[in-house]
């Protein structure tokens, strides 16, 4: 099997023309994701996270810079990654069954394989069971699973997550974490996920991106050497947590 692309932001920056002038959201952004691994995106609102989130998925162009899939410059959406956004933007229309088969139905799969692949995603992700429900009688928890489970449909090589668990309660985001990287070792994608949450960056990633404000930029990216799964009462743990949390200036 070929090996999946690493991904590549080289120079990456961002002006938004705003009502007072120009808005720099970004500035000369460069870091890589290595295949299979799992970083983590940290910094404060307004740092230009989800402005960097929509440049590497392809649904807003940088100002300057570029980001690649292995050698291919993306110039826009690709099946090649998976998008999973803080508001679950599920199909209210559809069923639980309906929204996960969302992307294979996009790409002409056929009933059979759809049905399958649906159902073995549900499955991954927990629900099975909910099938056919629609997503207003779900739990936050349970909209976010529909739409992790929704992405990753479609096999993409890479699943980007923008903040998925900041609207869920805490102890329903702790059970998430233990799903995610559950998944992530079982179908070791490459996974790029955004938070504002230091603790949550620590409790998932190889390496975390600390982010700095005005304009954003990279301050420093700080490895996680820690096994899984990782104790918030860990001394290392919270020493990773203390030195991020300094760099961002919280
Ligand atoms: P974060 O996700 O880290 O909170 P954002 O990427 O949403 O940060 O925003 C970064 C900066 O860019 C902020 O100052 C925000 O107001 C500005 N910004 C984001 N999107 C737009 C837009 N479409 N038009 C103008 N300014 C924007
Ligand atoms: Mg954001």
């Amino acid at each position: 099997m070929a090996v999946d692309p690493k991904i590549s932001v080289e120079s990456v920056s961002k002006r938004y023309a705003g009502t007072q002038g120009p808005i720099r959201a970004l500035s000369e952004v460069s870091f890589a994701v290595q295949p299979e691994e799992f970083v983590c995106v940290v910094g404060p609102s307004g740092c230009g996270k989800t402005t960097l989130f929509r440049i590497i998925a392809g649904l807003e162009e940088a100002s300057s810079g570029t980001i690649y899939l292995g050698d291919e410059p993306v110039d826009g959406p690709t099946t090649d990654m998976g998008v999973v956004f803080q508001e679950y933007l599920l199909f209210p229309w559809r069923t639980v069954r309906g929204n996960v088969a969302f992307g294979l139905e996009e790409q002409g799969v056929g009933k059979d394989e759809r049905e399958r692949r649906s159902r073995e995603m549900i499955d991954l992700v927990g629900l099975s069971g909910f099938e056919d429900a629609y997503p207003k009688s779900l739990s936050g928890g349970m909209k976010q699973r529909v739409a992790i489970a929704r992405a990753l449909a479609v096999d993409p090589k890479i699943l980007l997550m923008d903040e998925p668990f900041g609207a869920v309660d805490a102890q329903t985001r702790e059970r998430l974490h233990d799903e995610i990287l559950e998944i992530w070792q079982e179908t070791r994608k490459t996974i790029l996920f955004v938070t504002h949450d230091v603790s949550e960056a620590v409790t998932l990633a190889d390496r975390v991106v600390v982010m700095g404000t005005n304009p954003g930029h990279i301050r420093e990216i700080v490895e996680v050497d820690l096994p899984r799964p990782r104790e918030r009462t860990d001394d290392v743990f919270a020493e990773h947590e203390e030195r991020i949390r300094a760099l961002i200036g919280e």
